[in-house]
Order: C-alpha cells, then sequence, then structure tokens
C-alpha cells in the first residue's frame, strides 16, 4: 500500500507550485495524508491552513482524517531529540548567522556556506539563546553507508551534504529536518514526494532515519513549476494563489490541465 502526504507550512495562501505537488502525490498514493507544517507558530495562522483545505477541496482532492498539525507534536520530537541527545550527537551552537557568514572558508551547501563547526566539541551551558545541531560526521560514523531510493534508483547517501544541520532551537521543539523524519513514521508514509530543491535534504533525513530505527520511505522528487521568469513562485506573489485564479473564474480542470501538460 503507497502512503503519500502533502505537507505545507501555512504561512500563506497556496499557489501552482503547491497545487502541482498535492496532485502529484494524490496520484501517486493509494492512501493520501495531509500534514499542516505549523511548527513555526510565530509564522503559521489558522486562517492560511482554513484555507488550505478550502483550496486543496476545490481542486478537487480528498485527504485521509485525521489531519496531523506539527504544532500539536511537541513532546514525540522532545522525546526524539533526547534519544539523539544521549547517543553524543547533539551539540549546543550559539553562532548567529553572521557569525557563520564571517567564519568564511566553510565548505559550500546547496543552500549557502554550510556551517562551520564552531561550536562542535566545545563544552557550553544551554542557556541563553542557541540551535541545537546534529554531529553529522559522527552519526555517520554510527550508521555506516546508507542508501535512499529517489524514483526507484539506489542514492548513496552523503551524510555531510547539509553539515550539521539545526535540529531545533531552543524556542522551538523540532527544526525542519527532525519534524519531517518523525513525521513521515509516525504517519506511516511510504512515498514521499516533493519538489526537487529538497532533494539535498534527503541525504540528512535518510541518517537520521538510521539513527532512530525509523522505516525509510522511497522518495520520489518533482520538477518545480516555476513563474514566467523561472522562478519559484513566492507566498508574496498573490495573482498565482488559487484563490486568486478561482476568483479570476479559472477552473479546477483548467489548473489541473496546465500543471499536467509537460
Ligand atoms: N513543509 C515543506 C514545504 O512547505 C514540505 C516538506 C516536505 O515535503 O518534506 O516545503
Amino acid at each position: 500500500m503507497i502512503v503519500t502526504r502533502f505537507a505545507p507550512s501555512p504561512t500563506g495562501f497556496l499557489h501552482l507550485g503547491h497545487a502541482y505537488a498535492a496532485l502529484v502525490a494524490r496520484e501517486a498514493g493509494e492512501r493520501f495524508l495531509l500534514r499542516i507544517e505549523d511548527i513555526d507558530t510565530g509564522r503559521a495562522r489558522g486562517e492560511f491552513e482554513a484555507a488550505i483545505f478550502e483550496d486543496l477541496a476545490w481542486l478537487g482532492l480528498d485527504w485521509e482524517a485525521p489531519v496531523l498539525r506539527q504544532s500539536e507534536r511537541s513532546a514525540a520530537y522532545a522525546e526524539t531529540l533526547g534519544r539523539l541527545d544521549a547517543m553524543g550527537l547533539v551539540y549546543p551552537c550559539f553562532c548567529t548567522r553572521k557569525d557563520i557568514a564571517a567564519a568564511g572558508g566553510a565548505p559550500h551547501g546547496d543552500e549557502g556556506p554550510l556551517y562551520p563547526g564552531t561550536c562542535r566539541g566545545v563544552q557550553r551551558a544551554r542557556t541563553g539563546s542557541y540551535a541545537l545541531r546534529l554531529d553529522a560526521a559522527k552519526a555517520a560514523a554510527m550508521t555506516g553507508p546508507l542508501e535512499f531510493f529517489e524514483h526507484g534508483r539506489t542514492v548513496a547517501v552523503d551524510p555531510l551534504r547539509l553539515g550539521d544541520v539545526v535540529l531545533a532551537r531552543k524556542e522551538m521543539p523540532a527544526a525542519y529536518h527532525l519534524a519531517v523524519v518523525v513525521d513521515d513514521a509516525f504517519q506511516g508514509v511510504t512515498l514521499v514526494t516533493r519538489g526537487e530543491d529538497l532533494l539535498p535534504a534527503t541525504h540528512v533525513q535518510r541518517l537520521l532515519q538510521a539513527l532512530l530505527d525509523l522505516p525509510a520511505p522511497a522518495y520520489a522528487h518533482h520538477k518545480l513549476i516555476l513563474d514566467a521568469q523561472g522562478r519559484k513562485f513566492s507566498k508574496r506573489d498573490a495573482s498565482v494563489t488559487l484563490r486568486e485564479l478561482r476568483a479570476k473564474g479559472v477552473s479546477p480542470a483548467a489548473i489541473r490541465a496546465q500543471l499536467e501538460s509537460p
């Protein structure tokens, strides 16, 4: 049984890129789940969550109940983080963005410079404002070589691809990679479909699954739907939100046809 999910963040209205991601997940899944990635409580808004349900239903999608909300999952994230911590794989990092940029010479990752490891191995009390990072090299030494399946092909995991990623922050029980791995396993997701911009993230996510003895889903990253200038749609670009298209009289069938044309 193939179980897929669509996992939007309620920080804006859904646009064509989200519609495509949701349709791909729906079509690939025999069971299709919805997860609201509202862990960033400073940015998530109930109004956007309500709009997600409305817009997806308008597109003609149905999903299984219950919907999982990350804001209700803090206990599960804390328990998981505690396990990684007990394995000696978590360290507090007090660097600001500026510190990281100024460290220079750090290897470049997919999204800018990787964390240079300034706080790794430094004993410091967890007080004040800090992030908790994964010691990726130590983690990789524990798991040994890993792989994941992308569109049915085997990909060797590069555990250092994103460096020592942030797992949580003092004020946030889990950052993206930790939350997604815990929740995909909790929801029994067997096939993760999502935009190809998240392919690099799969390496560290597979590492976390192995450390935590979680089942590894298969992956099928899909192309991104780009605007006329070839850029990713932005949440600020109101013209392509599903609500705006609906208000202009565009039908769900027309949107599906547009997205499904090669
Ligand atoms: N919430 C993420 C996003 O909006 C998706 C995460 C995932 O599919 O792994 O891009």
